[in-house]
């Protein structure tokens, strides 16, 4: 492999090398800096993040460009605000030798004239987001008809957020005759399109196989009952103490979720996803970045451009839909040349999911076994060992030796020892002793509480009406589906669904009524709130179809109501997040004091194991 000398770098950008400690080009660097700096040549790169991509084509451009000219030779186009950012303070540091260089970050959520008057000061360079770089070409803020090199960095995720009509406006506006370089880590039909349509005969090079993850991640797959994946994913979090990772889920909504209760059990977590303020988000991730926050759980929008190196597990607490998706996911860890963990946790359902994600990625995936009591202990007892083997003494401690001396004078080191341990310890093992084993085999049925039973007439099953039906494009399959998603339910748990034309019914058992109804207090399903309410019967037969009809007509009034409450300000939030917890496996029966007090004596995480990582 060539050093950065052999690949043609100038002094400026060698000394920043330098400083920057990079000692040897990556894989990427090295197959595209010497077709950049040699030839204007169209380029299409397929490689993740964490390869290093960014000094692929940021090198090549800072010694391509003429810095003593104040105007625009180079756009770079990226997905996200965090990436733009990045990318911008990358260069930055990549050009600091150039003297007189402005490499100018554009992106949403700043202030435009700001942004406008740092270009007009001369930027070289502009890294952009193509909603905001559009927005400013059509005011006339920029010039980009001067550029000679644009690059498409992460054109699959830029395609993905449907940049696809932002970007081909964007470069109408620049010359013919630029070169594109195009960078993504996986190439659907549309990305080929878009190489197609706006590129001359680009050369191609690609880092590991096409849409292939990084050799650096493994990849696990855990299978679990849905209603236990929450459990799993604490036990995968307490089986690494020192885990630093990101939890993926699919919606907003899961994503706080699954946020607020590992908080409340103990756990240094935070939510990133869209219905978070622009501030809160940057809070959460400066709290990730300084590793205050060990466990970050996202959605796939707002997990794009998080550029943290040190994540050691990726864990899909849900698949996504796209088993492209898979590899954005799994490439935020492994990043920079250390290797990662990628967890995903299934349901008997979704297993043949990794059956395809194993097809893109082109590489296995290892089943395992989620960890039971035992072995939790043993690993949280013994990473306390390590931690007060490495602990650097406090000498405050030292005056006081003598007293406590005295009061261990007849304890000999064993007994001592276990007593040490057993102040963190006993919590720990507590809640773990006679933990249930949450690992299904590959040929069971998805959930031990519906097994062999016999649904039709059961009376210990609950009915309920929901306001969505066939105008909504659902039949009964299709709202099954729907139901045993957003409820994270086992295949049988919904059953007798009849689908209306504005309205439908289904059953559940009973011990899951709680959970329903709690969840149905807030939720919208395109943009419509949709509300579920217990009917008057079990469902069946026509005299039972009419008392349906009746609380359907109930059911819109209440709506209305509702949709009103929801105006009330912090009071009804607070309600919501009280109803929201009881959709938990854990607090599915009972009242939600008795829950919250049972909750803090076995379900919340022990003490042990709850402090954050600093
Ligand atoms: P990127 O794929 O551009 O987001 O880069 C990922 C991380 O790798 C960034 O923190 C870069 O600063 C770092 N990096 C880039 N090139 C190298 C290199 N040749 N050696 C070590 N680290 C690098």
């Amino acid at each position: 492999m060539n050093t950065f000398q052999d690949l043609g770098l100038n002094d400026d950008l060698l000394q920043a090398i330098t400083d920057l400690g990079f000692t040897k080009p990556s894989e990427v660097q090295d197959k595209a800096i010497p077709i950049l700096l040699e030839s204007e040549k169209d380029l299409v790169a397929l490689a993740q993040t964490g390869t290093g991509k960014t000094a692929a084509f940021g090198f090549p451009m800072l010694q391509k460009i003429d810095i003593a000219s104040r105007t625009t030779q180079g756009l770079i186009l990226s997905p996200t605000r965090e990436l733009c950012l990045q990318i911008t303070n990358e260069m930055k540091l990549y050009g600091k030798y150039c003297k007189g260089l402005n490499v100018v970050a554009v992106y949403g959520g700043a202030s435009i004239t700001d942004q406008a008057r740092e270009i007009k000061r001369g930027a070289q360079i502009i890294v952009a987001t193509p909603g905001r770089m559009k927005d400013m070409i059509s005011r006339r803020l920029v010039d980009i008809t001067k550029i000679q090199y644009s690059v498409l960095d992460e054109a699959d995720e830029m395609l993905n957020m449907g940049f696809k009509e932002d970007i081909t406006d964007i470069l109408s506006h620049t010359p013919e005759e630029k070169n594109t370089w195009l960078f993504s880590a996986t190439m659907p039909r549309e990305v080929s399109i878009i190489a197609k349509k706006f590129m001359k005969n680009p050369q191609e090079i690609t880092v590991g196989n096409k849409n292939e993850s990084t050799n650096n991640v493994s990849h696990e797959y855990y299978l679990v009952n849905s209603r236990d994946r929450y459990q799993a994913l604490k036990r995968l979090s307490d089986a690494n103490p020192d885990i630093f990772s990101v939890i993926f889920c699919r919606t907003k909504r899961d994503t706080q979720k699954v946020a607020e209760n590992l908080i409340e059990d103990g756990y240094s977590a935070g939510a990133l996803h869209g219905d978070l303020s622009q501030n809160q988000r940057d809070m959460v991730m400066k709290s990730f970045r300084n590793q205050q926050i060990q466990m970050l759980v996202a959605t796939d929008v707002a997990a794009r451009g998080i550029d943290v190196d040190d994540i050691t597990h990726v864990i899909n607490y849900q698949l996504p839909d796209e088993p492209e998706i898979y590899t954005h996911r799994s490439g935020r860890t492994g990043r920079a040349g250390k290797t990662g963990i990628s967890m995903v946790i299934v349901s008997k359902s979704e297993v043949r999911k990794i059956k395809s994600i194993e097809r893109i990625i082109n590489q296995k995936f290892e089943k395992k076994e989620i960890p039971d009591g035992a072995d939790i202990c043993e690993v949280q007892l013994m990473s306390l060992a390590n931690k007060i083997h490495n602990t650097e003494i406090n000498h405050e401690i030292d005056k006081h030796l003598t007293s406590i001396n005295e009061l261990f004078a007849d304890t000999d080191k064993d007994e001592l020892i276990k007593k040490f341990f057993s102040v963190e310890f006993t919590r720990f093992y507590n809640y773990y002793n006679k933990s249930k084993n949450l690992n299904i085999a590959e040929g069971s049925f998805d959930s031990g509480r519906d097994g062999g039973r016999d649904y039709g007439g059961k009376s210990d099953s609950t009915r309920y009406f929901i306001n969505v039906g066939s105008k909504d494009g659902f039949d009964w399959m299709k709202l099954k589906d729907f139901l045993k998603e957003v409820l994270e339910l086992g295949r049988d748990d919904v059953f007798k669904v009849e689908v209306k034309d504005s309205f439908s019914f289904f059953n559940t058992e009973n011990a899951l009524k709680e959970k329903v109804l709690a969840f149905f207090t807030d939720f919208k399903h395109e943009g419509r709130f949709v509300n579920v309410e217990e009917s008057q019967n079990r469902g069946g037969g026509g005299g039972k179809r009419r008392n349906d009809r009746r609380g359907g007509g109930k059911r819109e009034g209440r709506s209305g109501g509702r949709r009103d409450d929801r105006k009330g300000g912090s009071g009804n939030r607070s309600d919501r997040r009280r109803g929201e917890g009881t959709s938990k496996p854990r607090r599915s029966d009972g009242n939600s004091n008795a829950n919250r007090s049972r909750r803090s004596d076995s379900d919340s995480r022990p003490a042990v194991a709850r402090r954050s990582r600093r």
